[in-house]
């Protein structure tokens, strides 16, 4: 089987299916191929709400958004991105409502919104209401609605096939080639093909995975990420990835900043409101790299509850009708995976591996970039959390990403339909697949070596001990080594799997390839950060450094374990650097 389509969207979550939709209306023959049935991507997951400065409940305007996502990334936001990003977030969120999302509303029947981390009103003065949402199910509002959209307007969709290659002509990405296609791995029947297209779009989201403690689906293994970097594509800001406060104790399952965003505290076990030490003015509203290190300093100094590892989130004075209304789904984990009920105690919670301000370099077209220059590799396009455009920064303020799936989601359709016409579709060699084919047949038919899931856990171990939320030289010289251990180990992987049949254990160990592609890139880029800034905290230099490190880390591809490292300058328009405080 060989299939051929003008675009092709690699993941069906909010950024993928935006962009497919703007495509096929566009007349544009388009495919999705996603590895989970689309209504199961992570994007589903997302409670909190989706931020636009529509200022429904008080004043507020784009600029005070662009500004405060600036700051909350800690100044290495590019901020050309920045300003698309809050400007087209109103009109996203207007579209969404007419495409039919159930946004929960105000009693003059406007869209609801409310306050999360990081926003403020007039550059700073203190938290604005500016989050919209629909209870605490606004990603899986978002998703339904875009799916719906995209199976009215014709997308052809290839749910449960695996990309597992990219395809260029011309040569490789990183040597000027085009993007030319995918070999996708069928997960029903294990039949491997290449797909044709001169436009392919990565949004596979991100690879919380690499970490123990992970809010993130199993699914998040930075697959697009990884392949386009095994094509000569560097990974950027690797080094940034963000903790979030608020995960439930041991397993990381979120409990969203929805719930401080409703006016919940924290508590350490004297009961007191820590925050109002670490951030005065916006207290637990504070961005999340602030909050998730104050709770680690509390547990360190020994208020942590009982003198353990964790905090209370507490929702008991929002009383039993906004837990209800506006926080249901939340509570609910909280009572089945640990067996409290929240209007009458408080939650115990701890930071948990959130999201990946990393990824694909692209430009604010989602045009996939390739160096310092920013030069483009023709054809290829990413978007959502896999990207790394960059409009976080340093640290993602919450409901920020929704915002860029939709916004970028949305402008990736838009300039793939503007780009297609133009592009003679790509002549693909016979048995192009030939090559991954090899590699996934090694491991399948390899009759014994490593374990997959053992050389995982040992992954996530090592990343989540030593390449936490706080670092220093010698934790990070110790997890290198480690690294590469386990990179070698893996060239032995093999499973117990072997027939063809939904052989998740054979993906899995593909997958698993990809997660440590990732942390290898984010081990060698933290190790040569040597400041403080956002959700990149060095204890051996706790100040951020403008002077040496206001830049983009990009990652190249080296010798097996060891990255190379350039550097791309910050853009920076309205807003110079100044100190972070809340
Ligand atoms: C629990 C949780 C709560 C969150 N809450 C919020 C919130 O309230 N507000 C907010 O702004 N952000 C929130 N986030 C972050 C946000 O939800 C994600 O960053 C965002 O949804 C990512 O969307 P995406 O389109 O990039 O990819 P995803 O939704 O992650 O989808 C990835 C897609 O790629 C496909 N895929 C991956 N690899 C392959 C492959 N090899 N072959 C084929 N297909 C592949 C998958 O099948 C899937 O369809 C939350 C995240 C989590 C984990």
């Amino acid at each position: 089987m060989q299939a051929v389509y003008d675009a092709l969207i690699v993941g069906a979550g909010g950024a993928g299916l935006w962009a497919a939709l703007e495509l096929a209306q566009a007349g544009v023959k388009t495919a999705v191929i996603t590895k989970l049935y689309p209504t199961r991507s992570h994007t589903g997951a997302a409670h909190g709400g989706v931020c636009a400065a529509l200022g429904n409940l008080e004043e507020d305007h784009w600029e005070w958004h662009m500004f405060d996502t600036i700051k909350g990334g800690d100044y290495l936001v590019d901020q050309d991105a920045a300003e698309v990003l809050a400007r087209e977030a109103i009109e996203c969120v207007i579209e969404l409502e007419h495409m039919g999302l159930p946004f929960n509303r105000t009693p003059d029947g406007k869209i609801d919104q409310r306050r999360f981390g990081g926003h403020t009103r007039n550059f700073g003065e203190g938290p604005v209401r500016r989050s919209c949402f629909a209870a605490d199910r606004t990603g899986h509002m978002i998703l339904q609605t875009l799916y719906q959209q995209c199976l009215k307007a014709g997308v052809v969709f290839h749910d449960e096939y695996q990309v597992v290659d990219l395809l260029f002509e011309g040569g490789d990405a990183g040597e000027g080639g085009r993007a030319a296609g995918v070999v996708a791995y069928r997960i029903a029947d294990g039949e491997i093909f290449p797909i044709r297209s001169s436009a392919v779009l990565l949004a596979t989201g991100g690879f919380g995975r690499m970490f123990r403690i992970t809010s993130n689906a199993w699914s998040l293994t930075g697959d697009g990420i990884a392949l386009a970097w095994r094509h000569g594509v560097p990974m950027q800001d690797m080094e940034f990835f963000q903790f979030h406060p608020t995960g439930i104790v041991g397993i990381g399952i979120l409990l969203s900043e929805a719930a401080r965003g409703e006016g919940g505290y924290l508590l350490n076990d004297s009961g007191e409101r820590f925050m109002k030490r670490y951030a005065p003015t916006m207290m637990e509203l504070a961005p999340r790299d602030m909050v998730s290190r104050a709770i680690y300093l509390e547990v360190r100094d020994g208020r942590g509850i009982g003198g353990k590892d964790y905090v209370h989130l507490d929702v008991r004075h929002l009383g039993r009708k906004v837990i209800e209304e506006k926080l249901p789904d939340i509570t609910d984990f909280a009572r089945v995976y640990q067996g409290v009920e929240p209007i009458t105690e408080p939650v115990p919670v701890q930071p948990t591996a959130h999201y990946a301000m990393g990824g694909i370099p692209t430009d604010i077209f989602t045009r996939v970039t390739r160096d310092e220059h920013n030069t483009v590799v023709p054809g290829l396009y990413a978007a959502g959390e896999a990207a790394c455009l960059s409009v976080h920064g340093a640290n993602r303020l919450g409901t920020n990403s929704l915002v860029d799936l939709l916004v970028f989601g949305r402008r990736a359709g838009l300039q793939m339909a503007r780009e297609v016409g133009g592009v003679d579709l790509p002549i693909l060699a016979r048995n192009v697949e030939e090559p991954v084919r090899a590699e996934l047949r090694a491991i399948r038919d390899r009759p014994s070596g490593e374990s997959a899931s053992r050389l995982r856990r040992e992954l996530a171990d090592v990343m989540m001990d030593q390449v936490g939320v706080f670092r220093d030289e010698p934790t990070l010289s110790m997890a290198l080594p480690k690294v590469r251990e386990l990179r070698e180990r893996y060239e032995r992987v093999s499973v117990q799997d072997k027939g063809r049949t939904f052989n998740t254990d054979l993906l899995e160990a593909r997958e698993l390839g990809y997660l440590l592609d990732c942390a290898e890139t984010t081990v060698a880029a933290a190790l040569a950060r040597r400041e403080s800034r956002g959700a990149h905290s060095r204890e051996d230099f706790p100040e951020r450094d403008d002077v040496n490190f206001l830049s983009h880390t990009l990652a190249y591809r080296g010798a097996p374990g060891r990255p190379t490292l350039r550097y791309k300058p910050v853009t920076i328009t309205r807003f110079a650097p100044k100190p972070r405080t809340y």
